[in-house]
């Protein structure tokens, strides 16, 4: 049985049948992106870890076409969603950060002759493409969806409302709060020595 997601196939294949792929993925099969998610998720403690962040879904569509109407250049867009388990860097608690990107890509093996031409005809495409190059004419599109993701991490994931950092914020605040008190009774209590 053929797996449109995970099977190597020509691109320009794809672009022929105009292939559309629905996407409903668990994040454990996502190689890299599993592991760039583990990696900073390893930062929190053994209890704050969420459970199971690996069954989180990547959601989405791919659609292969040509660049334009007169072009026998494949193109890949698409639009990917997960709700990404990650350490927000203001308070290092876990949570889920909407992460959505979306691909414009124009698909070459590396080694093509007509590499040039594609490129010169990307500006005048109706969106926005970027050359995608592939060591052969095959593609594996589980493998773009991966590097894409990995690509769209957030270098500084923050929960959205601040308010869910807040009090976190002023619980870590509270014990500066307490030393000018504690340096006043300090000096209090010298006086009274003396
Ligand atoms: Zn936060």
């Amino acid at each position: 049985m053929s797996d449109l997601l995970r099977d190597s196939q020509s691109f320009q294949g794809l672009a022929d049948n105009k292939q559309a792929i629905e996407i409903y993925e668990q994040i454990d099969n996502f190689k890299r992106l599993c592991e760039s998610v583990g990696k900073d998720l390893s930062v929190l403690g053994g209890e704050e870890m969420p459970d199971n962040w690996r069954a989180n879904r990547v959601c989405g569509r791919l659609d292969f076409a040509y660049l334009g109407e007169q072009s026998t250049a494949p193109v890949l867009r698409g639009e990917l969603k997960l709700a990404l388990p990650a350490v927000c860097q203001r308070c290092m608690k876990a949570f889920e950060w909407p992460l959505q990107t979306t691909l414009s890509l124009a698909l070459v093996r590396a080694s093509a002759a007509d590499i040039e031409d594609v490129e010169t005809e990307i500006p005048r495409a109706p969106a926005d493409y970027e050359l995608w190059e592939l060591p052969d004419d095959t593609v594996r599109p589980i493998d773009i969806i991966d590097e894409a993701l990995v690509m769209a991490l957030p270098m500084a994931p923050k929960h959205v409302e601040m308010s869910r950092c807040i009090e976190f914020e002023q619980a870590a605040r509270a014990p500066h709060t307490m030393t000018p008190f504690a340096s006043l009774r300090t000096a209090m209590d010298r006086d009274k020595q003396n």
